[in-house]
């Protein structure tokens, strides 16, 4: 089969002929539709992280149909829509998985990183934490729900935000184009932030009710004129969004860290404590978060702003985000 794979950090993807993956009991064999394009692939190819399989295949937002179903697998068959997460499997048995936190369950396996992942036309994932994925869903429009989607869907949920309040989505990229219309069909109040006029364009396209362009005011003076955040979502990679986000929030208000700037933060103690500030963080989401959020697009309320490529072109798409020039998802198409 035709695979995207890394053989060492800071090279590029290499485009070769590798056999089609065996799969054991519990797992499942995918012929891939499509696979999304996700920052994280940025840090995972820089070497950031310890690589732990090397060779391997990126690619963590994938969609397709199931072609083999291995020993004991009652959840899928031949013919089914699955899609793998970040997640590729977890113990299911621990103090974490067993209380709706499995993405920190010590055991995680993790898709297109630990394991082969998207990029290629055939994966093995495990049927226990594979999702289905509803029928109405076209696959390009899929395969990035299942991080880009599910990331700020998660955080969205765990950040407590109620019907009328005012939530602000630092970042108008991947995850924060879903982020705008999760928050929207929340019942929030949407503000937009970023630097670019073109993903704020987007954002209003995608129902935010305000944005606010970094770049030409300071936000978090443009947040409080309109009262303040009850909610900041903060997706930009940009160490400084998170204290300008921290002082667009209105008294009792949640910060939720996602995006990974490099280096440390610092925020102020004082101003924390004595607004009722709360900080949390939030990675990925769980299979039921995944279910959810899929149910959420299947309704329409939730649409995928994305642009198909092929396998070949991963290496020019990566050169391009690295540049922050990708608004919206690249969406990795076969035939
Ligand atoms: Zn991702
Ligand atoms: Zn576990």
């Amino acid at each position: 089969m035709k695979a995207a794979v890394l053989h060492k950090a800071g090279a590029a993807l290499s485009l070769e002929d590798v056999p089609v993956p065996k799969i054991g009991a519990g797992e499942i064999l995918i012929k891939v539709k499509a696979c999304g394009v996700c920052h994280t692939d940025l840090h995972l190819m820089a070497g950031e992280w310890r690589l732990p399989k090397l060779p391997v295949i990126l690619g963590h937002e994938v969609v397709g149909e199931v072609v083999e179903a291995g020993h004991g697998v009652g959840n899928f068959q031949p013919g089914d829509r699955a899609g793998v997460p970040w997640i590729h499997s977890t113990c299911g048995a621990c103090e974490y998985c067993t209380s709706n936190r499995e993405p920190l369950c010590p055991a995680i396996v993790v898709t297109g990183f630990m394991v082969d992942g998207g990029y290629a036309e055939y994966v093995k994932a495990a049927a226990s934490h594979a999702v289905a994925v509803p029928q109405e869903l076209a696959w390009q429009d899929a395969a990035p729900i299942l991080c880009a989607g599910l990331t700020p869907y998660r955080a969205l949920k765990i950040s407590g935000a109620a019907v009328g309040e005012t939530v602000a989505v630092w970042g108008v990229g991947g995850l924060g184009h879903y982020a705008v219309q999760i928050a929207k069909a929340m019942g929030a109040r949407v503000v937009a932030v970023d630097v670019a006029k073109a993903k704020l364009e987007l954002a209003s396209r995608l129902g935010a009710d305000s944005t606010v362009d970094a770049s030409q005011v300071k936000p978090d003076e443009a947040l409080r004129d309109l009262g303040g955040a009850h909610v900041v979502l903060c997706l930009a990679p940009a160490r400084e969004a998170i204290l300008q986000g921290f002082n667009a929030l209105r008294r009792g208000g949640t910060l939720v860290l996602v995006g990974l700037p490099p280096g440390d933060f610092t925020l102020p103690i004082l101003g924390s404590v004595a607004k009722g500030i709360r900080i949390l963080t939030s990675g990925v989401g769980t299979r039921q978060d995944l279910r959810e959020v899929l149910a959420l697009a299947a309704r329409g309320k939730i649409k995928t702003v994305a642009e198909a490529c092929r396998l070949e072109d991963l290496n020019d798409i990566f050169d391009a985000m690295r540049q922050g020039k990708v608004s919206g998802r690249r969406v990795v198409a076969f035939p």
